[in-house]
């Protein structure tokens, strides 16, 4: 059994002032940090629970942002009334996750520091698992490799990013801001995660001991025409195989501004500016979906079991656009 000490941080400075010590890790719901702690693959020493913190409000910014406080639970953000009608995606992304009990724990700051959900990385009976242990190997590159990454995915690592409030956060250019030793730090959501590259046990760009405090979303006009949809194995309680965020701001037909983040295809929340400029200044038919949808998943690389995937990413942008703007 593992043993470890429990502190409950009782502000800011205090959590951060914990998480130097060695082995330290912060807890939020604990729905992740724990099932790993229970597979053997997390050995925290110390776990500073920051679930209390202070930081579980929803604060109006000036122009109609919003910061979202990381202590939140899943459930209060996706249930918040400004939430609900300034950035309806991310309430629909977070709903579409886990399951009720799940999302009341779940905190903003854990969800983004969720881990990979490939069972390679989770099965401690491989040995080798580059995330888990840098150097020795990707048994999934050669194993069952359904779920994996068809986009940026390394020699070394095809594993997935598995949160769906993470794409809603992408696609509504969220910023992540944290608070370390050297004071606060904001970071684009998009430059958040990272690739696997050479070092795929890196998820993030937090530094250690770096605490979430919050996150913000900047004002925007794509709550009228935006949707988020979720392919998966099950109807509920899945995570995604590939799901779409997608969100458009129209002038009559014609498309002003378009933002789309894939989920379930990479190590990150996956966009390309090129998908969301080609729907600029048109209007939103078939033939201009399907032009953006194949920017989407242009230079994919599927592996043995998941070339399904790219169609299937394909089909979902069209889909995803296509319910945004009134077409489905
Ligand atoms: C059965 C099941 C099904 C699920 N299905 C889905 C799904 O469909 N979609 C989906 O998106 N998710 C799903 N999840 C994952 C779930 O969303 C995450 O477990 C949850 O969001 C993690 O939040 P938490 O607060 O519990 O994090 P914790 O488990 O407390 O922490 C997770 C990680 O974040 C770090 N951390 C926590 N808070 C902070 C902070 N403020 N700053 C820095 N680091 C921090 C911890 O150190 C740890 O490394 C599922 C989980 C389970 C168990």
């Amino acid at each position: 059994m593992l043993a470890f000490s429990y502190d409950r941080a009782g502000s800011v400075d205090e959590a951060l002032r914990l998480a130097q010590q060695p082995g330290a890790r912060f807890i939020g719901g604990g729905t992740n940090l724990l099932d790993l702690v229970k597979a053997g693959v997390e050995q925290p020493q110390r776990l500073v629970d920051v679930s209390r913190l202070p930081l579980a409000a929803v604060t109006e910014l000036p122009g109609g942002g919003l910061r979202i406080g990381a202590m939140m639970s899943n459930a209060d953000v996706a249930g918040h009334s400004l939430v609900r009608e300034r950035y309806p995606l991310l309430a629909q992304a977070l709903l579409a996750g886990a399951s009720p009990q799940l999302r009341n724990m779940a905190t903003v700051g854990g969800n983004l520091m969720q881990r990979t959900r490939c069972h390679y990385f989770y099965d401690t009976g491989f040995e080798a698992c580059n995330k888990r242990l840098p150097g020795s190997g990707c048994p999934a590159r050669a194993g069952v490799n359904r779920i994996h990454a068809i986009l940026g995915a390394s020699a070394q690592c095809i594993a997935v990013n598995p949160s769906d409030m993470s794409v809603a956060l992408a696609a509504l250019d969220a910023v992540v801001v944290a608070r370390g030793a050297g004071g606060e730090r904001r970071l684009a959501l998009r430059d958040f995660h990272r690739l696997p590259g050479d070092t795929p046990q890196r998820d993030t760009n937090l530094a250690p001991g770096e605490l979430i405090v919050a996150v913000e979303l900047p004002p925007s006009r794509l709550a009228p025409h935006s949707h988020y949809l979720k392919v998966r194995d099950r109807a509920s309680y899945a995570f995604a195989l590939v799901s779409v965020a997608a969100g458009l701001e129209m002038d009559g037909g014609t498309v002003r501004a378009a933002a789309i983040a894939l989920g379930g295809v990479a190590h990150k929340p996956w966009r390309v500016p090129q998908a969301e400029q080609a729907l600029l200044g048109r209007p939103l038919d078939a033939a201009a979906a399907a032009q953006a949808a194949a920017l989407m998943v242009r230079g994919a690389q599927p592996q043995a079991h998941n070339a399904f995937k790219v169609e299937l990413a394909r089909r979902a942008v069209i889909r995803a656009l296509g319910v945004a703007g009134g077409m489905a």
